[in-house]
């Protein structure tokens, strides 16, 4: 590879290093926000129209709270953190992992995520060069990114993320970005959904439990989208082996959750980082490997 492609993917890299430093932020502000949302609608439909005496909603809730507003806080001790002190990874080790007022710890995770953003972002570009392309695959990265660490920590899946996500991967198509025929990628954002639809009402009608929930059928469908109809069958069996030996190393250790509860959103990103690297037929062959078959 010439200079100048390694100079554009180590840009690249540098670009991920960034957007990880931003997807920190929304995957700690986006649920907060949605469940904001949430309680100013309850509060909304409970209010009788046109009772002004209504008692006025929790004057914190009236503060705003979104992606820019307000600027990041410690959590022990609220000091304001400076610009110098969230520059990706390298504050982190500057600062040693704590915060520079009161020594409480950072979690290791915030670096974590702004180098793996970094890595795929490099990936991206290293492969498919300063395209609309790599463009499109960064940014599928960065949603399957936040989305995962979203829906582990909330077992939430935000429409907020998965439904441009869906739309972006129909859109590349049409655009022949993802080299997925535009046929392939909307019979895929279909079957997508309506499997995992049919799987969820079959488990629940079979067993009255609910195995999954709506977040994951859209995430499946932009999956579809994103590598055609033809990769959904590779993409599931690799997300449920990665989610069956997570599941059962979990268990060993017990470190499930109350009601044992893990989500599947996470499996299918990685089943949908693995389609993107190695290609969505490669996986097949090594799933049916894994699988003794
Ligand atoms: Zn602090």
């Amino acid at each position: 590879m010439e200079m100048a492609a390694w100079g554009n993917a180590v840009l690249g890299g540098v670009l991920g290093l960034l957007i990880g430093s931003f997807l920190n932020v929304v995957i700690y502000r986006l649920p907060k926000m949605l469940e904001r949302q949430w309680a100013q609608e309850i509060q909304a439909a409970q209010t009788p129209a046109g009772d002004s005496n209504a008692a006025p909603a929790d004057a914190a809730a009236q503060e705003p709270f979104n992606l820019m507003v307000p600027r990041s806080r410690c959590p022990s001790c609220g000091h304001m953190v400076q610009w110098y002190e969230n520059i990706p990874v390298l504050s982190y080790l500057f600062l040693r992992g704590r915060c520079s007022a009161c020594k409480a710890p950072i979690g290791i995770r915030y670096p974590l995520v702004e180098l793996a953003t970094g890595a795929l972002f490099f990936f991206c570009v290293q492969r498919w060069g300063l395209t609309p392309t790599a463009a499109a695959w960064c940014g599928f990265s960065a949603a399957l990114v936040a989305l995962a660490l979203i829906d582990w920590d909330t077992t939430l899946l935000p429409d907020d993320i998965t439904l441009p996500l869906l739309w972006a991967g129909l859109l590349a198509a049409a655009l022949q970005w993802t080299q997925v025929p535009l046929q392939d990628s909307v019979l895929g954002a279909a079957a997508g959904y309506l499997s995992l639809w049919l799987v969820y009402w079959g488990f629940k009608l079979a067993t009255g439990k609910e195995g999954m929930g709506y977040g994951d059928f859209k995430l499946f469908a932009a999956l579809g989208a994103w590598f055609g109809w033809p990769a959904l069958v590779p993409i599931i069996l690799m997300a449920s082996v990665i989610g069956a030996v997570i599941g059962i190393a979990m268990k060993l250790r017990s470190s499930l959750r109350e009601g044992g509860y893990v989500p599947f959103g996470p499996f299918l990103v990685g089943a949908g980082f693995t389609a993107m690297i190695f290609g969505p037929h490669a996986i097949l062959g090594t799933v049916l490997g894994l699988l003794g078959l």
